[in-house]
């Protein structure tokens, strides 16, 4: 075919999706059910994954390696991906593979399949990812690529083991029909580790050359997926090392989770205590430091990252997690179906905590009507008048309304309900509050600037007592009023200081308040809202968690699975460290935001008394992983009903400290 009629098939294919038909790619078996649903809702690209390399941004000067690299993994994030299978079929039988019960030994239809690339790019994604099964096997693989990049992916990867491409020729036809990076499964550093966990014999020998081949092309950046397990995690460090030789620079660290034939077949010797791989994990993410060289992590619980914080996975990366059960956890959410991976996984998964321990209680508080707190904007265009019911039904203890101005305000709190519930009232940067505030129900506002601040406590908006005036602190504002002690005091009592929860890691980098400065504002008498007793060396506001926001519910009055996660990423998603249940704090506290803690480290969480000291045996990070290893091989010992080697960390700690939740309401 000529390039030219290459080009008019290609834009014919295009045109045809016009009017593509989801229920008919589900048909051809291009999309499970999920990931049409996921389809249908998603206007933004997936997350995760392999960094894009080739966007490495310009080095700015003066910004550390460290921030680059978190640029970089930021934008990955950022950037609009098109997954693509195209094969329900593998040449080999991973014992941890999650897609075995989608397995059925077929190739999906050419045509369909371009149909679904076609339309990725229509939906403006830039990036084609073809993975399978093993995409490499589809007969028609070559021209699968030539085609994304004929319908104008700028950049074209699959996901593959790579025995194919131990064929020289092969690979250098993918490379030049268009193929820019391959991401290859390799478990083992040794033929016995790779051939026995991939249960292929051969599979180390051809990943290897396959690899090679593929660099060779000089046109493919190659990257290795390591899942850990409990064979390689002691070898995790070689392995890395391994590959670094033969010139890779990116790894996909992912940790072995409890669905699929790694669960239901091969759990006994797959699964295994992450105190145990510590000291494994530690000398292996060291290589994070390395210059040029990229480390992801996956589904790692995020406490065992403590010292490498920078390698906690994008919190994004939920969203691809629940698009991937959509139909479970939507069922859930609208008839209270519990997912069916419910039950015994639950306590290994990596989803806990925005699964069931945050929206399950969260379905729970909608159904009973008792969320604690709900949420509301002025402008709130309700999706139905079931939701606004439902909505209205909740009986909180607090309802925070967001409004423009004060006369937007005013009138919204005339029609809002919940009775006598006292009211925090948040209005836009500069509004003057003096209309809204002649309402009786307004008992806190809250600003975001220092302006605002002076305005509503000393200034020509002086808010009448005893109602409260919260602060969204950020750096600056910590730095003006550490700088002004004379005027903190002079503010009184009535002023809160809350740390705000940020979505990014670069919203956190650029403008959290110190950990240093929130401890001299707690000292100067500062309330502080949003932070642990440890880091503020006294007593603190509580945080909103459990919130409803009218924002959050869907048509039919239940909880919008999309508007849900991404309230968990951006509200919910708190974490601790392990040290924490050494902790007096331990049950009432909820730790920090996912961001901050990426941002400082879990070593500013330091274990308090009952009288509120820090502990002086609260011990290290590897000293309570020791102990909770020993607990744990105890508790084997007691229990023959338990699977011995598997145990996550909320498991181990329970045994070891007492029935305490890990990680407070986010501890994913
Ligand atoms: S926590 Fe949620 S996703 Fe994980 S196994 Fe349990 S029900 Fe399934
Ligand atoms: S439980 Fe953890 S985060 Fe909370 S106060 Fe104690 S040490 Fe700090």
């Amino acid at each position: 075919m000529s390039g030219s009629s290459e080009q008019s098939a290609a834009a014919a294919v295009v045109a045809a999706t016009e009017h593509i038909d989801i229920d008919r790619l589900v048909r051809d078996g291009v999309l499970t059910r999920d990931e049409a649903r996921a389809l249908e809702h998603s206007q933004q690209s997936d997350s995760g994954g392999a960094a894009r390399m080739e966007a490495l941004p310009e080095t700015r000067g003066g910004v550390s390696e460290g921030d680059e690299k978190d640029a970089v993994k930021e934008a990955a994030v950022k950037h609009k991906r098109h997954w693509v299978r195209v094969t329900r079929v593998c040449n080999q039988r991973c014992t941890f593979c999650l897609d075995s019960m989608n397995q059925d030994g077929t190739m999906i239809d050419t045509d369909s399949l371009k149909a679904y690339i076609a339309l990725g790019r229509k939906m403006g994604r830039e990036r084609l990812i073809l993975s399978g099964g093993e995409a490499s096997v589809h007969p028609d693989y070559i021209e699968l690529i030539r085609f994304g990049r004929e319908v104008g992916y700028e950049w074209i990867q699959t996901v593959t083991n790579g025995m194919m491409f131990s064929y020289r020729k092969f690979a250098q036809k993918c490379a030049d029909a268009g193929l820019n990076e391959a991401t290859v499964s390799m478990h083992g550093h040794t033929a016995y580790l790779q051939d026995r966990l991939t249960g292929t014999p051969g599979a180390f020998v051809t990943g290897i050359k396959g690899m090679k081949n593929l660099i060779n092309t000089g046109k493919v950046v190659v990257n290795v997926d390591v899942v850990i397990n409990k064979q390689n995690y002691k070898h995790l460090p070689d392995i890395i090392e391994y590959y670094y030789n033969m010139s890779i620079r990116e790894f996909d660290l992912l940790h072995i989770i409890p669905f699929g034939r790694g669960f239901d077949e091969h759990r006994h010797s797959l699964f295994f205590d992450l105190n145990d791989a510590v000291p494994y994990f530690r000398k292996a993410f060291a290589w994070a430091n390395k210059p040029g060289v990229y480390l992801w992590t996956n589904r790692l619980p995020v406490p065992y990252l403590e010292d490498f914080e920078r390698l906690i996975q994008d919190p994004h990366k939920l969203t691809y997690e629940f698009d991937g059960g959509r139909h479970n956890f939507e069922s859930f959410l609208k008839r209270g179906l519990k997912p069916d991976c419910w039950g015994e996984r639950c306590d290994y998964c990596f989803l806990d905590g925005p699964c069931r321990s945050t929206m399950f209680p969260y379905r729970g508080h909608l159904e009973a009507r008792s969320f604690p707190h709900v949420r509301l904007d002025s402008q709130t265009v309700w999706p139905s008048n079931e939701a606004r019911a439902v909505f209205e039904a909740q009986a909180p203890q607090r309802v925070t309304l967001t409004a423009r101005d004060g006369d937007d305000a005013a009138r919204a709190l005339e029609s809002l309900p919940f009775g006598d519930t006292p009211v925090t009232l948040q209005l836009d940067p500069g509004a003057s509050l003096d209309t809204a505030l002649s309402h009786g129900r307004v008992d806190r506002v809250v600003v975001a600037s220092v302006a605002d601040a002076a305005r509503a406590l000393v200034g020509k908006d002086k808010v009448p007592a005893p109602t409260e005036v919260e602060v969204l602190l950020d750096r600056a504002l910590a730095a003006w009023l550490l700088a002004r002690p004379t005027t903190l005091r002079s503010w009184g009592s009535r002023l809160i200081l809350t740390v705000q929860d940020h979505e990014y890691l670069s919203g956190s980098q650029e403008t959290d308040p110190t950990p240093e400065s929130l401890r001299k504002l707690a000292r100067q008498g500062a309330r502080l809202k949003n932070v642990p007793e440890c880091v503020a060396g006294g007593a603190t506001e509580p945080h909103d968690h459990h919130m409803l926001d009218a924002g959050m519910l869907d048509r039919g009055g239940d909880l919008d699975l999309d508007g849900y996660v991404h309230h968990y990423i951006e509200h919910e998603y708190y974490a601790k460290s392990l040290r924490c249940h050494r902790c007096a704090k331990n049950d009432s506290c909820s730790g920090l935001h996912i961001n901050y803690l990426r941002n400082h480290g879990f070593k500013i969480l330091r274990p308090l008394d009952a009288a509120g000291r820090e502990l002086e045996d609260a011990g290290s990070f590897e000293d309570i992983t020791q102990v909770l290893k020993q607990a744990t091989a105890q508790q084997d010992k007691r229990s023959r009903k338990r699977i011995v080697g598997m145990h996550q960390p909320a498991q181990s700690v329970r045994v070891a400290l007492g029935d305490t939740r890990l990680g407070g309401p986010g501890g994913a």
